[in-house]
């Protein structure tokens, strides 16, 4: 599934940073997550990272996306090849 952020939302702004597929971002009143970019952190954590930092725990699945395993890989994989590149390598790896 994606996830969802509920009313609960401080907007605390702990959760948007952490986000590795920039699926969260500040809407009308509170924090939102597009559908189409979270894979619940598949093929970066083994955790949702929000979930992990939200000082509230307001972002539970969001029940009208209830993608299974496959399908968050595969939006992994697209997301991926969207943006040109693999995992991040560490900021180090290009020197030397
Ligand atoms: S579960 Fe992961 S991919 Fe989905 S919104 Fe949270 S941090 Fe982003
Ligand atoms: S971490 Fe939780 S409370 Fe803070 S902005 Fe994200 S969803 Fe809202």
């Amino acid at each position: 599934m994606a996830l969802l952020i509920t009313d609960e939302c401080i907007n605390c702004d702990v959760c948007e940073p952490e986000c590795p597929n920039q699926a969260i971002s500040l809407g009308p009143e509170i924090y939102v997550i597009d559908p189409n970019r979270c894979t619940e952190c598949v093929g970066h954590f083994d955790e949702p990272q929000c979930v992990q930092v939200c000082p509230v725990a307001c972002i539970p699945k969001d029940p009208a996306h209830p993608d299974d395993p496959p399908t968050l890989w595969a939006r992994f994989q697209r997301l991926q090849s969207a943006t040109g590149s693999a995992v991040p390598l560490p900021a180090d790896s290009a020197a030397g």
